[in-house]
């Protein structure tokens, strides 16, 4: 059992996720009788938006709008309009502390055609472009992408933000700090063969990381059914909010920190690039 250090904040956690349709506010009851007491609710898709509003208001969490790049093929133009709306709508909802799921992500085949990396590309700047007019922070889906990512930011600055599940190297982590973002850290972290990720998290300034589990998806290794598993009919552990108090214990091993210390520190570290959380 892990005790209880602190408080925790899970920066990235799709609570709206069909995966927790049968036992959503279990999971959520769950995850804070073991310290989590702020989850970040990303939204995917415009059809969402509501949802994760609503979910963030019920649970005294944290949402944020946005149309994610594996969402872009279906996305229409009109969304974005809609999420100006939205964005300017619910400006006063204490709630609602960025702009994201945004990004590109050009490890799925099929988003990464010329055609479609354009698309993803004009629905990434738009996006920027709105979280810039609104003073909101973004919160970044980083998947080969990073330098792109990066170009777009420095063509349209905004406040701060997350690069989420971050995996790049040691300059693409720097130049993303530079920007005035948090680095988010994991589930990935706890395999022992991400020999990169763990070195990386150990060496970035301790005021560089956020934690976040990205439930239900990269379960930690301790959920993980490999493939064999899979085929002899094991089913895939469904991450949640509440391991990341021992995704956390990872992290805190790896960089020798208490947990209570790595707990405070990364609290400081999300509200300092989601300034938003300190009045949700
Ligand atoms: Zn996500």
């Amino acid at each position: 059992m892990i005790q209880h250090s602190g408080m925790w904040i899970d920066t990235h956690c799709h609570l709206d996720a069909a995966e927790f349709d049968a036992d959503r506010d279990a999971v959520r009851a769950v995850a804070r009788q073991v310290g989590v007491a702020r989850c970040v609710i990303p939204a995917v898709q415009r059809a969402h938006w509501a949802d994760v509003a609503e979910l963030a208001e019920r649970h005294g969490d944290a949402y944020a709008l946005g149309i994610h790049p594996l969402y872009v093929p279906q996305a229409q133009e009109a969304d974005l309009l809609a999420l100006d709306h939205a964005l300017r709508e619910r400006a006063g909802d204490p709630r609602l502390v960025a702009v994201g799921e945004i990004g590109l992500d050009f490890f799925v085949p099929a988003l990464s055609s010329p055609e479609m990396r354009e698309r993803q590309w004009f629905f990434y700047t738009a996006q920027l472009k709105l979280a810039q007019q609104h003073g909101l922070p973004v919160i970044l889906h980083v998947r080969r992408s990073a330098d792109l990512l990066l170009k777009g930011l420095r063509q349209c600055p905004v406040v701060s933000g997350i690069a989420h599940a971050f995996n790049g190297s040691a300059q693409q982590a720097d130049a993303f700090l530079a920007l005035g973002f948090a680095l988010g850290f994991g589930g990935t972290l706890t395999y022992e063969r991400a020999l990169q990720l763990r070195r990386l998290a150990c060496d970035l300034p301790l005021s560089a990381l956020v934690l976040e589990t990205d439930a239900p998806d990269i379960p930690p290794q301790w959920l993980y059914q490999t493939a064999e598993q899979r085929a002899q009919g094991a089913v895939q552990g469904r991450n949640s909010p509440a391991e990341l108090p021992r995704i956390a214990q990872v992290l805190a091993d790896l960089r020798g920190l208490t947990l209570g210390d790595l707990a405070t520190a990364t609290t400081r570290n999300a509200l300092r690039v989601l300034p938003g959380l300190a009045r949700a």
